[in-house]
């Protein structure tokens, strides 16, 4: 008979008891559940097409599927070491030296996490101590937000320009003496914005001035348009050292669900991320790990054509939602357009609403992307097959016939 009571570890759930903690307080009462992924839930439930959440819903390489399953027949099911597949780290010191113009140890300078979440958090630990200033500019990746809660940084969120450019006069401002870190994200996810030259020399002075690190959520690297260049904040004049470098195989070779990313620091920074990332995961997929080496040996010609696909794309949805209504600017990079949606006279969250229940696409609300404020805008995706896309803007077109834009 199944034995129930104190020290049987079987007794019945007290409700009492129960209740009690889960109404103590926790970090996790800090921020809501992720407004993306709750947006992927609605289109499911709702048969919406999702260009909520930024995720392909065509094929990665075939090369990468081939590798992926030779992997695993060829038994690397076993954990790899902790900060990555030495055959991976080595293969990313090439690429990145080849691409981003800087040289990393793979012994002791790349560090192969759970996906590009997990190099920032990783990250954020590794450099934040409680009470910490953190710039974050805004709007920002909504990760940023409870990854400053969780590490128990201060976020400084600092406004970029209406045209999403760096506003010098508001970056000065919010440099103080607590100063410990910026986050960027270049290119910019959800505005579309490349930083430029200028811009990341004007951030990494104060960096070095104020003697703070940088971390740059690079992930969208591979992905920008009409000749605007991807520059790594980490490889301009004496920011090597002061800045950690993510990036990730989820976009460049649309696996986002392979969760395979990295960080690049210098030995220092290294090797406090690697303490973390151990602790927090021990590792990233050892099978995948090995079919992501396999991405890293795809021609340069592979590249050119993710970016030409991206803008065919980028052009079919930033068609669609001008023809609908919408105000918006072509982005410079990454994979979504970020709308202005005052015209339509409803807020951002009851908009992205009504678009999936009346229309039938998910969007994600603008004010996931500020820590107050962003209702009037709202993200899509053109992260999806053209005749997706091409569908989703024919369900647009309806709203005219609903609402009128003023
Ligand atoms: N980066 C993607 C986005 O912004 C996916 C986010 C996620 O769910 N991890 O939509």
């Amino acid at each position: 008979m199944k034995q129930t009571g104190p020290g049987t570890g079987n007794t019945p759930a007290d409700p009492n008891v129960k209740k009690y903690f889960s109404t103590r307080p926790s970090r996790a009462d800090n921020f809501t559940e992720s407004v993306i992924r709750e947006m992927t839930r609605l289109a499911l439930k709702h048969n919406a097409i999702n260009l909520a959440q930024g995720f392909p819903d065509f094929p990665c390489p075939p090369e990468l599927k081939a590798a992926a399953c030779n992997a695993v027949n060829d038994d690397i099911n076993q954990y790899a070491i902790t900060w990555g597949a030495k055959d991976l780290r080595d293969a990313l010191a090439e690429r990145v030296g080849k691409f981003n113009g800087m040289r990393f140890d793979p012994e002791t300078e790349i560090t192969v996490t759970c996906g590009s979440t997990e190099a920032m958090m990783a990250s954020m630990l590794a450099v934040i101590q409680p009470g910490d200033e953190v710039i974050v500019p805004e709007p920002f990746y909504e990760n940023y937000g409870p990854d400053a809660q969780i590490s128990g940084a201060v976020p400084r969120f600092v406004p970029l320009k209406d045209d999403f450019s760096i506003d010098e006069e508001k970056w000065k401002e919010a440099f103080s003496k607590r100063t410990r870190a910026v986050i960027l994200n270049t290119p910019n996810n959800p505005t579309g914005k490349v930083f430029t030259r200028k811009e990341l020399s004007f951030i990494a002075d104060l960096c070095i001035d104020h003697d703070a690190v940088a971390i740059t959520d690079e992930i969208y690297e591979h992905i920008v348009y009409d000749g605007h260049r991807h520059l790594s904040l980490a490889s301009l004049d004496g920011m090597r050292d002061r800045t950690i470098t993510i990036g990730s195989f989820s976009k460049t070779y649309s696996v986002t669900g392979w969760r395979v990313g990295y960080a690049l620091a210098d030995e220092g920074l290294t090797g406090r991320i690697r303490k973390i990332h151990d602790f927090l995961t021990v590792g990233a997929p050892a099978p995948l790990q090995r079919a992501c080496v396999a991405a890293l040996m795809l021609p340069e010609s592979y590249y050119v054509g993710l970016a030409q696909d991206y803008d065919r794309r980028r052009r079919i949805l930033f068609d669609g939602l001008r023809n609908a209504g919408f105000s918006c600017q072509l982005p410079e990079g990454a994979y979504y357009i970020f709308t202005d949606i005052t015209g339509f006279g409803m807020t951002d969250t009851e908009f992205a609403r009504f678009l999936i229940g009346k229309i039938g696409v998910a969007a994600v609300p603008g004010s996931s992307f500020y820590h107050e404020g962003g209702e009037t805008k709202l993200r899509f995706t053109f992260s999806k097959k053209d005749g997706t896309l091409e569908e989703a803007c024919r369900r647009l077109e309806k709203l005219e016939e609903i609402i009128t834009p003023a």
